[in-house]
């Protein structure tokens, strides 16, 4: 039922919502066909309650940042006696701001030097410009299907329309046509594609920017080969290679998927996982790079933000990074998605349903389309042309009839928290089962 015809609270609060903010929500892709309802009101640990009394078990987790699960106790004590004791002063510094740059230089192989934003879309941006001052460049590498934020460089060939595969796709207007034609999109797992951009245009290239496994498409795994390619076209040329690690980071090691893979960017973007949900994000890498923001009069690269390094998302940020330092976090939300993935392999292969499930660590999906396997999974957005968009949407839909929330959107991944629970993994494969059922029928 539209929210015009029914009188519940939830609906008559997203239709006031739908009266002062643009489509009724604050970002892209929180105003979901079928769900325009929900109205969020509490969330703790692995779940979440809406205004209409439903409560979910939360497999979407804000498109990943609660690794630790929705409040956690320690970093919701650590925010709050910030906020008490330290309010932010927007001049000098703190010893919170210096300690976590201290350890996130300790952590990840790129990072010598740091700067916090609030947005891993700001941290993007600042990896690009600083690139171009750097090396006085113009061009931008990115690959279809990678999202780096909102700002216009990056703004193009996420998830594409087939057709629109291979050209740019700018996913707003009102960018500069000189701006899209110094982006360079390239298809992700190409190392020949690479080589080639470099034989071509490799005097002109500032960066290349990718994530290392892009999740804004679900999961593509990244062949190791294609990562050292990126490693060894960049040095050559002179450019400087990006890792954007705002989802990876933190949340399949503590060291970024750099550790993981021994591929060492030249600059690195933080977010989401690094503070469990506050609005902190980071860039750090080379020293000599990130220098070239010193905020000396005069220095090439304007660096600013009212609330950078604000007390209490650093806070949130040390509480976070202790608690996954501390506790078996890792352990135990990779348990939990290898059982995810596993058991609903061996659903989906029961049910005669062609899906591969794939992912890394606590991220999940499964795209419905034949021909590829856990071991075998596909690798470039143009495999994922083949997935069955109306059953992954569908599914997710019928879900929620289970008290499950898995984002209904295509190609979306799902995340699994510390607060997860094998009882959480049971409910979870058999509400799926169902579903699944529901939106084949
Ligand atoms: N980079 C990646 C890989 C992301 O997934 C996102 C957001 O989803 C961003 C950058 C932008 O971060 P933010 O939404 O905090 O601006």
């Amino acid at each position: 039922m539209s929210a015009e015809q029914d009188g519940t609270p939830a609906a008559r609060l997203a239709r006031r919502a739908r009266q002062v903010v643009p489509g009724g929500v604050n970002s892209g892709q929180r105003s979901i066909p079928g769900l325009t309802d929900l109205v969020v009101t509490g969330t703790a640990g692995a779940r979440f309650r809406t205004a209409d009394g439903r409560e979910f078990t939360d497999f979407h987790a804000a498109f990943g940042p609660p690794l630790l699960g929705h409040n956690d106790p320690d970093v919701a004590r650590a925010t709050e006696e910030a906020g008490r004791s330290l309010g932010h002063m927007g001049v000098g510094i703190t010893e919170g701001e210096v300690h976590l740059a201290e350890q996130l230089a300790e952590l990840i192989p790129s990072v010598e030097k740091l700067l916090l934003t609030s947005t891993g879309s700001e941290a993007t941006f600042h990896a690009l410009r600083v690139a171009r001052a750097a090396t006085g460049r113009r061009l931008i590498v990115k690959f279809q299907g990678c999202y780096h934020g909102w700002h216009d460089a990056v703004s193009l060939n996420v998830i594409s329309a087939p057709e629109k595969v291979g050209g740019h796709d700018p996913i707003s207007t009102g960018i500069l046509p000189e701006v899209l034609a110094a982006t360079l999109v390239l298809p992700f797992n190409d190392s020949e594609a690479v080589r080639s951009a470099f034989a071509e245009h490799g005097q002109d290239i500032a960066a290349v920017i990718v994530e290392p496994v892009p999740h804004n498409v679900g999961a593509l795994l990244p062949h190791q080969e294609f990562l050292r390619t990126l490693r060894e076209e960049t040095t050559k040329a002179g450019s400087v290679l990006v890792f954007d690690e705002v989802i990876t980071g933190f949340r399949h090691d503590l060291g970024g998927w750099q550790r993981i893979s021994g591929v060492t960017p030249d600059l690195t973007t933080l977010g989401k996982a690094i503070a469990n949900g506050a609005p902190v994000a980071a860039l750090g890498g080379r020293a000599d790079l990130m220098d070239l923001f010193s905020t000396t009069p005069g220095a090439p690269a304007f660096f600013a933000g009212t609330y950078n390094g604000h007390p209490s998302v650093v806070a949130a940020a040390l509480a976070t990074l202790r608690k996954l330092r501390e506790e078996p976090v890792h352990e135990h939300v990779f348990r939990l998605g290898d059982r995810v993935r596993r058991e609903l392999t061996a659903l989906y292969d029961r049910l005669g349903v062609p899906a591969v499930v794939t992912g890394y660590g606590s991220v999940f999906v499964t795209y419905f389309m034949p021909g590829f396997t856990p071991d075998a999974p596909p690798r470039t957005y143009r495999d994922l042309l083949a997935n069955d968009a109306s059953l992954f949407v569908g599914y997710r839909r019928h879900l929620t009839e289970h008290g499950l929330f898995e984002l209904p959107l295509n190609l979306k991944r799902s995340h699994i928290s510390y607060a997860h629970t094998d009882a959480d993994i049971d409910r979870l494969l058999e509400g799926t089962e169902a579903a699944v059922g529901a939106a084949l029928a």
